[in-house]
């Protein structure tokens, strides 16, 4: 039952019709748990409250379905923009961003040129931006392109999904880069030819991928809301005596909200993923599809905190 909802909530985050009718009528269904509004506004008020709690940030403006170069254009502005709020408003804020939404599915150097005209600007504010990794159809290229930016920039970095097979591979590899990774589960449906079908291998993949970015000299971004990797993290820190600013706790905004307050208290460093815009509706459909059960929370609005 578990699994037909999450592949239900898989299917609805990539219908077209119902991404844009949610565009056209605005936060809806409980989403504004899990989005900080649909401006840059809002999201800005919304760094402001997490610093001011001693959490960092990282804002992703969502965008889904980019399909010409307009858009791709727009969507990059839009990232340019963010990086001038943050810096002006002095924030610790870092960017988020998604390949697709720069332009992939069009071309690769439209996304390429994207890419360049975001990092030259946040280059300049001395702004971390953070590629997200998408579905593995996407992976070669978010890589390649990683790749080519890292030649260029420091300040760039991207993500490595525990889910997939080839990955403690890919994090040895941009170990030669000192890539600083995010690393995740994974979001996505893959096939069992290219991931784990079994949560309990995934869990294992994630820790051994925690320990080789480490290992490796290279800083790493633990995105999960499982306290039992978060418990593994702490402890084989502290046996392998890893400073406190050689990694950082990541987690979604309004999800496990009293965690990441612990978390700062006991001294790490917890950056909370903010995604704010008009195009909320895949991004929602992903966090219900990771927990059906919070359709039952979001209706009754009583998530557990
Ligand atoms: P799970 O085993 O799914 O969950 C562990 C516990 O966390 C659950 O029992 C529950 O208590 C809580 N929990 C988890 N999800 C939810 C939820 N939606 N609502 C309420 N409680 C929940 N994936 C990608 O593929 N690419 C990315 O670039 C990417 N970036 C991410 C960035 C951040 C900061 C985070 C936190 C996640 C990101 N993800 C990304 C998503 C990730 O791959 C997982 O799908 C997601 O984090 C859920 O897995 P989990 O590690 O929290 O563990």
């Amino acid at each position: 039952m578990e699994q037909a909802l999450k592949n239900f909530f898989l299917f609805m985050a990539k219908n077209k019709t119902f991404n844009r009718l949610a565009k056209k009528y605005g936060l809806a269904l409980g989403a504004r748990r899990f989005v900080a509004g649909e401006t840059l506004q809002d999201a800005l008020g919304v760094f402001r409250e997490l610093n001011d709690k001693g959490l960092m940030a990282t804002v992703d403006h969502l965008g889904e379905f980019v399909l010409n170069e307009q858009e791709a254009n727009e969507m990059a502005e839009h990232c340019i923009a963010a990086l001038e709020g943050m810096a002006r408003e002095k924030l610790d804020c870092n960017l988020s961003l998604k390949l697709t939404s720069m332009g992939l599915d069009i071309s690769k150097e439209l996304c390429l040129a994207n890419m360049r005209r975001i990092m030259d600007v946040a280059q300049k504010l001395g702004i971390f931006v953070r590629i997200d990794m998408e579905d593995y159809a996407h992976l070669e290229d978010t890589l390649d392109i990683f790749k080519t930016l890292r030649q260029t920039y420091d300040n760039v970095g991207t993500v490595i999904q525990a889910y997939l097979y080839r990955s403690a591979d890919d994090v040895e590899d941009l170990a030669r880069l000192n890539s600083n990774l995010r690393l995740v589960k994974g979001a996505y449906k893959e096939s069992p030819e290219v991931a784990y079908p079994d949560k309990r291998d995934v869990d294992e993949n994630f820790k051994k991928l925690i320990r080789l970015q480490l290992e490796n000299g290279c800083y790493a971004a633990v995105a999960t809301h499982d306290e039992e990797i978060i418990e593994f993290t702490k402890q084989w820190v502290k046996e392998n005596n890893i400073a406190n600013d050689r990694f950082e706790f990541q987690m979604l905004y309004g999800i496990r909200s009293e965690l990441q307050l612990r978390l700062v208290k006991e001294g790490y460093r917890v950056r909370v993923y903010v995604p704010y815009g008009h195009d909320w509706y895949g991004y929602f459909m992903r966090r219900l599809a990771e927990r059906p059960a919070n359709v039952a929370f979001v209706l009754k609005g009583m998530i557990k905190k």
